[in-house]
């Protein structure tokens, strides 16, 4: 394992990109998804019947954590080039942290060993613009968090990273630690699909 090459049944000699990434750390193998996404025009990642089966009856082992918006051109799995059991995903509008994601990231540190917690926001992102009006109904749960977050800020782009900021403090203060945990921020961006990792 690790090299990515590998011997088919007829003796070829043959290339997989799947399982080259397994070599890489999961913030490593994150990036290199990310880069295959941007040059790509179906989903890259491994959705076979063989990885269905594999994971179905061995169970899930996801190597990262990944708290998104539920933004529709947000889409963790296509953005890391990531298919069955490669990721443990939360989605909600504006990426806020409260119990319920918690609860699901506290289960994949525990139980399933990741790692990694990505909290991934993005530009032009409606709930962090929402955020700066007074809101009514459900949506007020969430734009009271994002504004908590963002304070005064207007400008899209730094507004949306203090929202990510604000949830990465919230689950390295919260979830309890592991061997080797990371909790980091990124931000996808909409229209060149490049995520940026530093924050
Ligand atoms: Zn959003």
């Amino acid at each position: 394992m690790g090299s990515g090459f590998f011997i088919d049944t007829k003796g070829v000699i043959c290339y997989n990109k799947y399982i080259q990434k397994e070599s890489l750390s999961a913030l490593e193998r994150l990036k290199a998804g990310n880069r295959d996404y941007l040059n790509a025009k179906t989903g890259v990642g491994d959705i076979s019947p063989e990885r269905r089966l594999q994971t179905s009856k061995n169970g899930q082992k996801p190597y990262a954590v990944i708290l998104s918006c539920s933004d529709s051109r947000v889409i963790p799995e296509s953005i890391f080039s990531a298919g069955i059991g490669d990721l443990f995903v939360i989605r909600v509008a504006g990426n806020v942290t409260d119990n319920h994601q918690l609860g699901s990231i506290e289960y994949a540190v525990e139980h399933l060993d990741c790692n990694l917690v990505v909290v991934l926001g993005h530009t032009r992102c409606g709930a962090v613009g929402a955020a700066v009006k007074q809101n009514g109904g459900f949506v007020k749960f969430i734009t009271d968090e994002i504004r908590q977050a963002i304070g005064e800020e207007t400008d899209a782009v730094k507004a949306s990273i203090l929202n990510v900021k604000k949830s990465v403090e919230k689950i390295e203060r919260l979830i309890k630690k592991t061997d080797g945990l990371k909790v980091i921020g990124a931000l996808y961006n909409t229209e060149t699909g490049k995520v940026d990792f530093d924050l």
